[in-house]
């Protein structure tokens, strides 16, 4: 190949690639406010038994489920590190504060919450009061701490990444998900 059929190789690629680029849909901007929970639980100390509540960053929870990317670009903010056996007005004002200041913003497409199961539903339920958007929202938690064999929170958060990023969601007011279901903030209780 001469340089001159190079370089018009070499162009035409480019703009094959420029074209496939502008061509391919833009990923939707998902925020993860993490609040704690034993979806970030960890155990204190190689053979300590239990665990302890919110002990992990949202970082770790995002790098926990790979994959997550292919679906969003994805950004975590640290709300608390609480069980959430002791949530309490702050952290909730905080909370949703900030989720509605995300919301307004034209690049926010949708918020996943991480959050301990124990009041999961109350603030499912507070934040479906006063959350003033119809982009999705979508609370998570899961049952086993993220250092036990098996731990379900990576799929639970994927799972909540994967419905806030569904244009589908929208309107349906703030949503939960919880052992590969969904479920509206009004008709969630653990039991
Ligand atoms: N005590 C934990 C909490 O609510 C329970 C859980 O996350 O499942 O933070």
């Amino acid at each position: 190949m001469n340089t001159a059929r190079i370089a018009r190789v070499a162009v035409l690629a480019l703009a094959t690639l420029v074209a496939g680029a502008a061509a391919a849909p833009a990923l939707p901007n998902i925020v993860i406010l993490a609040t704690g929970g034993t979806i970030a639980g960890a155990q204190p100390k190689e053979g300590d038994p239990g665990y302890k509540s919110g002990s992990l960053s949202v970082e770790s929870l995002i790098a926990a489920a790979p994959g997550m990317d292919k679906m969003a670009r994805i950004t975590g903010e640290q709300i608390a590190s609480i069980g959430s056996q002791d949530m309490n007005d702050d952290v909730w004002l905080r909370l949703a504060r900030r989720a509605n200041e995300l919301l307004a913003t034209p690049g926010v497409d949708g918020i996943v919450v991480t959050h301990g199961t124990d009041t999961l539903e109350e603030t499912a339920y507070f934040l479906n009061l006063v959350i003033k958007s119809d982009k999705p929202v979508v609370l998570v938690g899961s049952m086993r701490p993220a250092t036990s064999t098996s731990a379900d929170g990576p799929l639970n958060l994927y799972n909540a990444v994967a419905v806030a990023a569904d244009p589908g969601a929208k309107g349906l007011g703030v949503l939960v998900v919880s052992n590969d279901d969904l479920f509206a903030a009004r008709e969630i209780q653990k039991t």
